[in-house]
């Protein structure tokens, strides 16, 4: 009996081999991972330090106890790296040709590199799996200055992390305000208010120009026309976005866009190959690189490679943004680029933002401060979704 082979061991690999399992006991099942297949949880590299947690800590099972509880072989620290999509089989670095029955491709996203001058800029550390964790947590200690490239969802999560570890962070973003691709401005503010309390030190429409590495620090470069204050810092972390593994599955013939694209049973263009995660772009969703959707497609791909047909629906996925600082709670719209208009609302428990559609519906919603932390006030906004404004509850 020819096996599912599973490319890449992270929580959409790893979850989708459990689901799989509780109902296929007989068939064999091979993992493959270019990493050593430690089974941890990735959002907890941006509250390691603070929680006091060392990587080894952060690890849940080691690949060799995966394998044993999942009845399975997992290949470690080896690459895929071409597919046969029509003899279907893949090979693997070290030239090992493996036939699989089904593929279920879960390669994950690389880290975008900004491509900057400087001779610092090979230095910059991007934290995306737990190797490089490692790595980030040797070379921090004993320094204090840090300077992080990014004021996204990851770049603010490692900010407060490192702030309440007792370093001295500086954020640079070259949007007018962080999170800009989740939150309104005035949300965004708000978050840039609390940083700036804590003494973080944040600096919105800030594209780098360069890093140079002089003796014993890196300089950041501004534009010009910029605060011309010194940016002298010990270590820099680069947290600039992330793309979809797609090289693979491009070169085997697959259809690719911006991820590997899937159709709503998860299925590639090759009727053998599925994809999951966040090298997948699912249907008309696009890619959502988040832990719930990951979930929500592992339940459906599950299903689909045992023969029955069920479709990704994907329930309002709340994303919870891991900054103490200023809890931050977004449900983003159902669908991307949808035409939204903001309105928000602050006061002294924190801060409403409703984004809401053409026809006055709620659609997308984000809660900071205390709000963010009040569990009864966000069901009763989800349990709004989709429905006229004028049904919100107050602000009180
Ligand atoms: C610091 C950080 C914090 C985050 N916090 C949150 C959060 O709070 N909430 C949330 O919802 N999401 C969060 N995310 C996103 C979330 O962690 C990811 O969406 C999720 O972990 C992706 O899992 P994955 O299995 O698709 O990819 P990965 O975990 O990247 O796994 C990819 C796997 O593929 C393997 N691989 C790749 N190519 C090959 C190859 N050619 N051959 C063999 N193996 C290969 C890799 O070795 C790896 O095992 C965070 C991400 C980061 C980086």
């Amino acid at each position: 009996m020819r096996p599912l082979i599973v490319v890449g061991t992270g929580l959409a690999g790893y979850h989708l081999a459990k689901e799989w399992r509780k109902t296929e006991s007989s068939r064999p099942l091979i993992l493959i991972t270019q990493d050593q297949g430690e089974n941890y949880s990735k959002p907890m590299l941006s509250t390691g330090l603070s929680k006091k947690k060392s990587p080894e800590e952060l690890i849940m099972a080691t690949a060799t106890e995966m394998a044993n509880s999942l009845q399975a072989e997992i290949i470690t620290g080896s690459s895929v790296v071409q597919i046969d999509a029509e003899q279907q089989y893949v090979v693997l670095s070290e030239g090992t040709k493996l036939v699989y029955e089904n593929l279920v491709l879960a390669l994950g996203a690389d880290p975008m590199r900004l491509a900057l001058p400087g001779t610092g800029a090979a230095d910059i550390l991007v934290v995306n799996n737990l190797d490089d964790y490692r790595r980030f947590r040797r070379i921090i200690s004993g320094k204090k200055r840090i300077g992080i490239l990014g004021g996204g969802l990851i770049g603010c999560e490692f900010a407060n992390d490192l702030c309440l570890a007792g370093y001295e962070v500086a954020i640079y973003e070259a949007s007018a305000w962080l999170l800009s691709a989740l939150l309104p401005e005035q949300a965004g503010r708000c978050l840039e208010e609390q940083f700036k309390r804590n003494a973080i030190n944040v600096h919105c429409a800030a594209p780098v120009q360069s890093v140079e590495k002089k003796a014993d620090y890196y300089q950041i470069g501004l534009d010009s026309t910029l605060n011309d204050d010194p940016h002298e810092v010990d270590v820099v972390v680069g947290a600039t976005g992330l793309r979809p593994r797609i090289s693979l599955a491009n070169a085997a013939g697959l259809t690719v866009d911006r991820g590997i694209v899937v159709d709503q049973q998860l299925r590639t263009s090759n009727p053998a190959i599925y994809a999951v995660g966040d090298c997948a772009q699912v249907a008309s969703w696009g890619v959502l690189p988040f832990v719930m959707p990951l979930m929500q497609q592992v339940k459906v791909l599950s299903r689909t490679l045992l023969g029955e047909s069920q479709s990704v629906i994907y329930p309002d996925m709340p994303i919870v943004v891991k900054t103490s600082l200023c809890p931050l709670v977004i449900v983003p719209p159902a669908t991307f680029n949808a035409a939204i208009t903001w309105s928000v609302v602050q006061d002294d428990q924190g801060l409403l933002g409703t984004g809401i559609d053409e026809q006055c519906c709620l659609q997308a919603f984000v809660l900071a401060g205390s709000r963010a932390t009040d569990t009864v006030y966000k069901s009763r906004l989800l349990r709004q979704m989709r429905l006229p404004y004028s049904l919100l509850p107050s602000v009180q």
